[in-house]
């Protein structure tokens, strides 16, 4: 889709209709394009006819896991457009162009007091929903958006960025709540583990950071696309040994510190391998729970660090909102699909079994609008 037509407005706000299309999550490996009640809206809160919405791995891991009982509709890194706003709300009016979080913490609570958001009871609410038990909601054409998201979790999109770029937000926050567990510092080299989009982004900011950045992916298309986001030290799993060749870069130390951006298992322990004596390694894809082996002596005796970080941080949302809204980094171009919301089981499936050439794939209500008038 052109840009032109994510930036222009062609369509009446004032027609809301009763019904829409949503794809609904109905139990394990099934979700279905349904016709369901446009959701209503009550004092304080916002109907977002959306436009764009990330596909996230977390929501694959709930379709494939069947961690969250159904019907739900997922969907959690949205813009769109402002429809109808409730009574109270005035700080955004029907036309206005959003992209909104999901999640906005207390601020007031044990886990809040100690910067850990993500563990905040009221974070863990959702407050956007299409529908059903509140999930998101982005894979829909429209989104209630409850009055604590409206009012701390929405944010304007200015002019001259597109929807898309927009969507970026919530993932782009949660790459910098990841680096920042990783506290490092200027001139430090960092291995990331794993060029999908999330890869990409963590990347990109280590190197902000100040960070020597060596990226490893098993696809060379992904490589090539981080080298062309300034990503120079690539290096190929395919076909080089990753722990052997950081460490050869490194006088034989391994990286300050690894960021696994992949979600197996099974790298934890090369991650750990690759980091130095005192390095750390940041688990950022290790959603599901289970059991892993690992070297207790690689913690006790090497004291490397392991790290989490989970989901995003409302004391980065600015500095995220900054960064994308001013495009300091070419998000788009991380996008390899655009499904209308009639293709949205393929959207999945192809995010679920990620290929050679697929990166960020979006789902877009919003394909259509251009040609509505
Ligand atoms: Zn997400
Ligand atoms: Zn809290």
């Amino acid at each position: 889709m052109a840009i032109a037509d994510q930036l222009a407005i062609p369509h009446p706000t004032s027609s809301i209709p009763a019904n829409m299309l949503a794809a609904v999550y109905r139990g394990v490996n099934d979700v279905r394009l349904e016709t369901v009640p446009v959701p209503q809206i009550g004092d304080g809160e916002i109907l977002l006819r959306v436009h764009t919405c990330g596909v996230c791995g977390t929501d694959l891991k709930k379709i494939a896991t069947g961690s969250h009982s159904a019907p739900r509709i997922f969907g959690h890194e949205t813009s769109g457009e402002v429809a109808a706003v409730g009574r109270n709300v005035s700080q955004f009016g029907p036309g206005d162009r959003v992209v909104v979080f999901h999640h906005i913490p207390c601020r007031e609570c044990y886990y809040c007091r100690h910067q850990t958001f993500a563990q905040c009871p009221t974070y863990k609410k959702v407050g956007c929903t299409a529908g059903f038990e509140p999930s998101g909601g982005g894979f829909a054409e429209y989104v209630r958006v409850m009055d604590w998201i409206v009012e701390q979790g929405t944010v304007r999109i200015p002019a001259g960025v597109s929807f898309e770029q927009a969507c970026f937000v919530e993932p782009v926050n949660t790459c910098m709540k990841g680096i920042d567990a990783l506290r490092l510092q200027p001139g430090e080299t960092i291995l990331v583990i794993g060029q999908g989009p999330i890869g990409i982004i963590l990347s990109v900011l280590a190197q902000k950071a100040g960070a020597t950045v060596i990226t490893s992916d098993l696809y060379a298309e992904r490589l090539k696309i981080a080298k062309s986001l300034g990503l120079e030290k690539t290096v190929d799993a395919s076909e080089r040994d990753v722990v052997k060749t950081v460490r050869e870069k490194t006088e034989g130390r391994g990286a300050d510190a690894v960021i696994l951006a992949v979600g197996s298992n099974g790298l934890i322990r090369p991650a750990m391998d690759a980091a130095r004596p005192g390095g750390r390694v940041l688990l950022f894809a290790q959603t599901q729970r289970g059991e892993v082996t690992i070297d207790p002596a690689s913690v006790c005796v090497d004291e490397k660090s392991l790290v989490g970080s989970y989901s995003a941080s409302v004391d980065l949302q600015e500095q995220s909102v900054r960064f994308v809204m001013n495009r300091e980094m070419d998000l788009e171009r991380l996008i390899s699909h655009r499904f209308p919301l009639l293709e949205s089981a393929r959207a999945l499936e192809l995010a679920a079994n990620p290929q050679p050439s697929s990166m960020k794939i979006v789902i877009q209500p919003g394909a259509a609008w251009s040609r509505e008038k």
